[in-house]
């Protein structure tokens, strides 16, 4: 393979070989429906049991409390529309941010059509919800919080112990996208107050459609998919034992490197960061300076088109986006841009870059040197940038 330079971490990540290796006699030999009646079966079925375990361990949770599904995505619907529909009773209402994934903030639009009532909260210039605001959003009938752990575009980590204090302060249910975060930052669900919490394989060198749900004990909670006993039957359908099982290994990898890969790429990250903030002028960083992820670096180039920047670099074999994976194709400007409050025009010039465990610094040194020159040719093709090198320089 020619070489090229990966950074959308954030987007997916390439498996383990250790995670490969761990999977693949689950297609091969141990390929038996754990839920059958035989040996062979049982056999299988205790490597489920382990892998529910090693992510328990990872989380501070009780195996019971771990649900394998399909994915991220399918977690964050799950944990919605499963509270929604068995707290009916109680209320209606869910609190969210406006800076969260499209699995969450679409499910709540979905949730909104058929009778629930949602309040999105802003951010401030950070990304970080107002834990005031959150409190005084919070009503009677208010069944729910979902605010994501760390997001995926700008890297900012949210306030959860507090958040959830004070969600369990009003007998309301915390629920966090933790997709980004797992596998990245400690996690324990006790200590910071979590009832609900979603994770997803492939985002920590783990295998694609595999994820999921941390639902505590005696929460309430509709299954989501209706069929066999499976995950104590509340999400049937045949177990997808290698992704268990290669979810499990890619848990236990973090859980072993989290620390010291998680100083290392912090450590990159801020020497990336700071090196484009003294080469490139009119670069601004999106998301909060320390408590971000350390993979994440997020930046708005003011006159220019994200979209044009990345086709440039993917020229040059670089792989960046321009926000999230989710939105690119579209050419509305990132949701999340627009809620710390870049005007259009700003957002419109986004650039992620998130490194993994394998990013170099030589790497890093390339990748700012060509973005130092595309920037400058985009600029030089821009209207607006003249326009404004002119007011500038007669001011
Ligand atoms: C990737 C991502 C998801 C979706 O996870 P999938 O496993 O791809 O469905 C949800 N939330 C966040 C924050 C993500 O980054």
């Amino acid at each position: 393979m020619e070489s090229y330079i990966y950074l959308d971490n954030a987007a997916t990540t390439k498996m383990k070989p250790e995670v490969f290796a761990a999977m693949k006699p689950f297609f091969e030999e141990q390929y038996a429906n754990p839920a059958s009646a035989y040996g062979f079966a049982g056999k299988v079925n205790s490597f489920v049991d382990e892998a529910r375990d090693e992510v328990a361990d990872f989380l501070g949770a009780k195996s019971r409390e771990i649900y394998f599904t399909g994915g991220g995505s399918e977690s964050d619907n799950w944990a919605l529309k499963g509270v929604a529909e068995a707290n009916r009773k109680k209320g209606n209402h869910i609190i969210t941010s406006k800076i969260e994934h499209h699995a969450i903030l679409h499910t709540c639009e979905y949730l909104e059509e058929n009778g629930w009532e949602v309040t999105y909260l802003d951010v401030d210039e950070n990304g970080f919800v107002d834990l005031q605001q959150l409190e005084e959003a919070i009503r009677p009938e208010t069944i729910l919080i979902s605010i994501m752990f760390a997001n995926n575009e700008i890297g900012t980590i949210q306030p959860v112990k507090e958040i959830g204090r004070i969600a369990h302060e009003h007998n309301v249910l915390f629920h966090t996208d933790a997709v980004q975060a797992y596998g990245h930052v400690p996690i324990d669900v006790e200590e910071l107050n979590i009832d609900l919490l979603s994770a997803s394989g492939h985002k920590i060198y783990g295998p694609k459609g595999v994820g999921i749900l941390y639902v505590r004990t005696g929460v309430k909670i509709h299954s989501f998919i209706h069929g066999g006993a499976q995950e104590r039957g509340r999400r049937a359908g045949t177990s997808n034992v290698p992704g268990i099982v290669g979810f499990a290994k890619a848990t236990k990898l973090a859980k072993e490197h989290m620390q010291e890969d998680g100083a290392k790429e912090e450590q990159l990250r801020d020497y990336f960061i700071a090196k484009v903030q003294e080469e490139i002028p009119f670069a601004l960083l999106n998301g909060d300076p320390k408590r971000r992820l350390p993979n994440n670096i997020s930046f708005c180039f003011q006159f220019i088109e994200g979209e044009s920047l990345l086709m440039l670099l993917d020229q040059k074999k670089i792989y960046g986006s321009s926000g999230s994976a989710c939105t690119s194709g579209s050419l509305d400007p990132s949701h999340v841009l627009l809620a710390i409050g870049r005007p259009h025009e700003i957002a419109h010039g986004s650039l992620r870059l998130t490194l993994s465990d394998e990013t170099s610094k030589e790497e890093l040194d390339v990748v700012a040197e060509e973005l130092a020159q595309i920037v400058d040719r985009l600029r030089s093709m821009s209207p607006l940038y003249e326009d404004f090198m002119k007011k500038e320089k007669t001011a």
